[in-house]
């Protein structure tokens, strides 16, 4: 698909201008967030590169198991070299040439046995599947690299059921890989929005596909993702029932508190992005007052973070330690949309006092609320 221009680029990908402006601004609120956690890629030992394919194979084939003999027979039949560049220089970027009518698709990985380094094994596994899924038909730049994204993710999801030992580490490598696609990759996009003629950057497509892959993750069903692997051309059509909302699908790993000061900030930002989720960083107080709330809260011990299985922040909670009960509870609740349960339970747990103020605060609370409805 040859492209030269951005308007070209947009019509291609089915986009329009005012929609990529609104996109980037998503993918900039997720730059406060990739700031403010630690985003270490964790210990796991390197996979050698016939198992990390392998690997992306099944993962694949549980994903998309209508589509499990195209995998196997693209896994099988793709010449590739998976093989790690020379030491102590840059990784190459990995690539699937696309081939034509008398070729097949090829394959190059700067493999080197890291969690980045399966992740792009599946995401070139997942360019192969759909060029096969489509029947060679071919699919806008955009749509292919969400069906590359959804290979990734994919192999998250298998490795979170069959080797939980792999999953935190390629967690923590796709987030990492969010500082690439969501901050460098958006402000080379949103510099070409502005710019008098850009010439076409294939790496244009990685933003708006990261958010797209993530939109479509969390709300399309097993016949969805067939069915966009197969579409070629008509892929953005099914794409566009599953619009990006204004914030993330997950939150970052907390990492373990190590002891020191860096353990309150974490928290602090732990903190600062369950409110982005909850109210799009916007709410009644003024951010002064939010952080000299907080404050006070990390001061006198009064702040509760829960996380769930994957060590993700689910949810807060802060008090006021001093508060006349039953008049002013004080609590404040705030949870992962659609987390609140955790929240809830989490804190029945720990701190069955605290739990018990939030529910006598929401059942005070909730005839005022109403009546503002
Ligand atoms: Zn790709």
């Amino acid at each position: 698909m040859n492209i030269c221009a951005l308007n070209e680029w947009l019509h291609v990908c089915r986009l329009d201008r005012d929609e990529v402006v609104t996109l980037l601004k998503i993918a900039d609120r997720l730059r406060a967030l990739r700031h403010t956690v630690d985003l270490s890629a964790g210990h796991a030992p390197p996979i050698p590169a016939s198992e990390a394919w392998e690997i992306a194979t099944l993962a694949l084939e549980a994903f998309l198991p209508q589509l499990a003999g195209t995998i196997r027979k693209a896994s099988e039949e793709t010449p590739r070299f998976l093989e790690a560049g020379r030491q102590g220089q840059e990784p190459g970027r990995p690539f699937t040439h696309h081939g034509d009518a008398t070729t097949s698709p090829f394959v190059s990985c700067d493999y080197r046995g890291r969690p980045v380094d399966m992740l792009d094994v599946a995401h070139e596994l997942a360019h192969v599947t759909q060029i096969a899924a489509s029947r060679g038909a071919p699919m806008p730049p955009v749509q292919r690299e969400v069906c590359a994204f959804l290979g990734e993710a994919a192999l998250i999801r298998w490795a979170a059921m069959h080797r939980p030992t792999l999953v935190r580490a390629l967690k923590s490598a796709w987030h990492a890989s969010d500082t690439i696609y969501l901050i460098r990759d958006a402000d080379l996009l949103s510099r070409a929005l502005h710019a008098e003629s850009p010439s076409y950057d294939y790496r244009w497509n990685y933003p708006v596909a990261r958010l797209m892959a993530s939109a479509f993750l969390r709300d399309a069903c097993q016949n969805d993702r067939t069915a966009l692997f197969c579409a070629g051309p008509a892929a953005p059509a099914i794409l566009a029932r599953f619009p990006v909302l204004p914030f993330p699908v997950a939150l970052p790993p907390l990492p373990a508190a190590a002891g020191g000061p860096g353990d309150a900030y974490r928290h602090a930002g732990a903190i600062a992005l369950l409110d982005m989720q909850a109210d799009q960083g916007g709410g009644g107080d003024s951010l002064g007052k939010r952080h000299a709330d907080l404050l006070n809260c990390m001061k006198t011990r009064s702040v509760f973070i829960t996380l769930n299985d994957d060590g993700e922040p689910a949810g807060y909670a802060t008090w006021d330690p001093v508060a006349a009960e039953p008049v002013q509870s004080g609590v404040r609740c705030r949870a992962f949309p659609g987390a609140e349960d955790v929240l809830t339970s989490s804190l029945r747990l720990h701190l069955p006092e605290v739990a018990l103020r939030a529910d006598r605060h929401e059942r005070t609370t909730e005839p005022e609320a109403a009546a503002n409805v």
